[in-house]
């Protein structure tokens, strides 16, 4: 075949090269007819039997995971078995059997487009992915009902092959990753599908959202397929191939000595300790946080569970979500901030507030994070008390965000201590010394960073604001990203400010800005005396690398040089420098 190339979303790093199987979900071919009154009881229970045979499938596919797996994969498949249970998916076809007289596959059919439009009226693309699980369980049903069992690919040997599909289920990612397939290519779905998700939990290189990709490649084909950049080519004559077969063994043997280095301690060349963590948001962080062997979480966003929800989450919610994720990391520190809500991150409807967003003012100088939880104060009592009743599940410390002054910690401070006589009242457990620090990403709380360390015991810099509110360069306008500088002497000025106050006050002070996992940066700030990086799992391993390859006393000089320098530029060359001893 001719050389062909194909773009779509790489969601899971890594190259692979194999040849393909294509995998055909066959299709349907839905019946709709009008039941006779006399066939409706037969018909009822003809949809009950086909619901307990879904179910039963998979449970089946459930108890085949390999109990060393993520449990999040798990967890798809029980939201599966879940939506068999609801009664979207189990009552209303029946109502539609009794009321409209429609057969099963039909009722299933119009149930499952009324759903799907719901769905696509979301302007939020996450949930818009959801109706990909709606699909692919109404699919179950109709297949049982039409004693039909998928066959894709069930006869074949996948061991090696790239599966190029139209879509996959999670259940079909779980069975084809135990057949040991070398990467997935689909037409369909997006960065946060849960086919997705799972792909690049379990590893395995994947590019979604190939239009057409079925068109144009077929069975035994070779193809590469470049998870990192989203990239799938056909027909590359041998000598192409082998350079890619060179990437693939040199990428393999970086991610092996990556991977070794996840039981050695992060310690730099001349002995100094240096604590690597990982910044989490969803729960398939904290599975890539213990794989790349971090520390503990530095920094868990707890927007995700306020956004995309027309509704506030209670204080049950919240406090289960947290002990949650303070169980799975058994006993390894978890640094919980509070709701950083507004500016990039959306409100929910129902916490409209004036803001001047409406009137063309601009967000990210307005009511958001600790601004809106002070306004608040129920909504923030809520969360805090949430976090404090986690606490008594492990080691749990709360850090507040986009502090600016001192009055807005003693305000916290206060809500806080309401909040623990409130739990102490009503004989709830919870840990009475859970550090309790802020975020340092509004300049002004650099410079305050000493009087702050007062009431506060560890400080947390928070660059990707840091450098914006510095510059006065928005993070997400394009126009202005040439400002958008790290290296900035003036960033590196309030960085070292905030150091040095920690320092004096004898409280810890991490990083967990993007900043802190930019390798290129690592012996800069470890030359400016930071000691604790938190930053997204997959750069971990590469940061610790540079870590142990760090005479951290021979850089000092030379960092605290950078802080003298005029610009930008100055300090790159200095860090080229830097990275080179
Ligand atoms: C930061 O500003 O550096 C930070 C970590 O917070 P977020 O990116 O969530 O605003
Ligand atoms: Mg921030």
């Amino acid at each position: 075949m001719a050389a062909l190339g194909l773009k779509g979303v790489g969601v899971s790093r890594g190259v692979a090269i194999g040849p393909v199987r294509v995998l055909q979900h066959n299709r349907l071919n839905i019946r709709e007819y009008t039941l006779a009154p006399s066939q409706i009881d037969d018909e009822l229970m003809r949809f009950q039997q086909a619901l307990r045979v879904a179910s039963q499938q998979l449970a089946e596919l459930r108890a085949q995971i390999p109990v060393t797996t993520s449990v999040d994969i798990a967890s798809f498949i029980d939201s599966h078995l879940l939506m068999l249970e609801d009664s979207a998916l189990s009552q209303v076809p029946q109502q539609l059997i009794r009321e409209r007289r429609c057969n099963a596959e039909w009722a299933l059919k119009l149930q499952r487009d009324a759903l799907v439009a719901v769905f696509d009226a979301m302007d939020d693309a996450y949930l818009r992915t959801r109706k990909d699980d709606v699909e692919h369980v109404v699919t179950r049903i109709q297949r049982a009902l039409m004693n039909e069992r998928d066959q894709a690919g069930a006869a074949d040997d996948l061991h090696g092959c790239i599966i190029v599909a139209d879509d996959l289920s999670p259940a079909d990612t779980v069975m084809m990753q135990h057949q040991g397939v070398a990467a997935f290519v689909t037409e369909l779905g997006g960065p946060t599908s849960h086919t997705t998700i799972l792909a690049r939990s379990l590893g395995i290189p994947a590019v979604v959202g190939v239009q057409h990709a079925l068109r144009y490649v077929r069975h035994d084909d070779v193809l590469v397929v470049d998870g990192s950049f989203g990239e799938v080519l056909a027909g590359l004559e041998p000598s192409a191939l082998e350079l890619f077969r060179k990437r693939q063994t040199a990428d393999r043997r970086h991610q092996a000595d990556l991977a070794k280095l996840k039981q050695l301690p992060s310690i730099s060349r001349d002995g100094l300790p240096v604590a690597l963590l990982a910044n989490a948001e969803l729960t398939e962080d904290l599975s890539a946080a213990k794989r790349v062997g971090a520390k503990g979480v530095g920094l868990f966003r707890t927007e995700f569970l306020f956004l995309n929800r027309s509704s506030l989450p209670d204080e049950q919610e919240q406090y289960l979500a947290y002990r949650k994720v303070v169980r799975s990391l058994k006993g390894a520190p978890l640094t919980i901030r509070t709701l950083d809500l507004g500016a990039d991150k959306n409100l929910p409807s129902d916490l409209r507030i004036e803001s001047g967003a409406e009137a063309g003012l601009n967000p990210a100088l307005g009511a958001r994070a600790i601004r809106l939880c002070l306004r608040d104060g129920d909504m923030f009592k809520a969360q805090l008390r949430a976090i404090l009743r986690a606490s008594a599940d492990g080691p749990v410390s709360l850090m507040l965000p986009m502090i600016a002054t001192e009055h807005e910690v003693l305000q916290a401070l206060e809500l806080l201590d309401q909040a623990r006589q409130e739990l102490i009242a009503e004989g709830r457990a919870f840990d009475e010394s859970m550090p309790i620090g802020c975020m340092i990403e509004v300049p002004a709380a650099a410079l305050i960073a000493d009087a702050l360390a007062r009431h506060l015991d560890f400080f947390s810099i928070g660059t990707n604001d840091l450098i914006q509110y510095t510059m006065a360069a928005d993070r997400l306008d394009h126009a202005v990203n040439y400002l958008y500088q790290p290296l900035h002497p003036g960033v590196l000025r309030l960085i070292d400010i905030t150091l040095k106050a920690g320092r004096k006050a004898g409280i810890p002070v991490s990083m967990c800005g993007e900043m802190a996992g930019e390798p290129r940066f690592t012996r800069l700030l470890l030359g400016l005396g930071l000691r604790e990086f938190s930053m997204q799992p997959m750069m971990l391993p590469e940061v610790k690398r540079i870590v142990q390859s760090t005479d951290v006393a021979a850089v000092e000089r030379r960092a605290r040089r950078a802080l003298r320098a005029a610009s930008a530029g100055e300090v790159e060359r200095m860090l080229e420098r830097i990275n080179a001893l």
